[in-house]
């Protein structure tokens, strides 16, 4: 393991750990920056934002999304006991937006939220240098996919993407956000869609860097 790429990284966790650049831009009333994991980690979750229950416990993916977030990967035939030490976990901001103003669920983060926190993002990913990345979510889908933007969440879900991103060829993953929200999952074809992602997914298991 590259010592210098290890320090780097706990570098810029220290930083993303002191981060308040949401505070002081009026965006937050508290930064409670959420990430999990180290450089030895070979595959990466990259999801929208962190929610209640992480931000209560600093736990990523703590709440009801990670549960079923568990079962998708266990389904995989990836080890459920050892989820959290087995993935590097972040998201495109990563302190908790609150609760959405109208309807259930969270607040999405706005787009200049995702525009601060995305130099953390692209620190963290050239620093872990995954070979996998999931994408949880529309957001992280179009954050880090070339041309997602163009194509449907059905268009997205059931493929493989490879992408440079700076370091080498890396494989991408999108699945949607598995949060009970949105009506998406309750079609049987998409959720086939989302099988067919996981199935690309677990090609990568056996190989996690723990
Ligand atoms: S969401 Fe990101 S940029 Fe905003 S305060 Fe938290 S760590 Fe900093």
């Amino acid at each position: 393991m590259d010592q210098e790429r290890i320090a780097q990284l706990a570098a810029v966790q220290c930083a993303i750990a002191a981060c308040v650049r949401c505070v002081d831009a009026g965006f937050l009333a508290e930064a409670n920056p959420i990430f999990r994991g180290h450089a030895a980690h070979r595959n990466m979750i990259v999801g929208q934002a962190p929610g209640p229950r992480a931000h209560l416990s600093g736990v990523p993916w703590s709440g009801a999304s990670g549960t079923l977030l568990r079962k998708w990967f266990a389904g995989a035939g990836f080890d459920p006991d050892h989820f959290l030490n087995d993935w590097y976990f972040t998201s495109l901001t990563k302190c908790f937006p609150g609760k959405a103003k109208h309807g259930a669920g969270d607040r999405a983060p706005s787009a200049a939220e995702r525009a601060l926190c995305r130099t953390h993002l692209d620190a963290e990913i050239a620093l872990v240098r995954p070979q996998l990345v999931v994408t949880l979510g529309r957001l992280a889908a179009d954050a880090l996919i070339p041309g997602a933007r163009s194509m449907t969440l059905r268009g997205l879900v059931g493929s493989s993407f490879t992408v440079d991103l700076g370091y080498g060829l890396v494989t991408l993953v999108p699945l949607p956000h598995p949060s009970g929200v949105g009506r998406w999952l309750n079609d049987p074809a998409n959720r086939a869609l989302v099988d067919r992602g996981l199935a690309h997914v677990a090609t990568f298991r056996g190989d996690e860097g723990r």
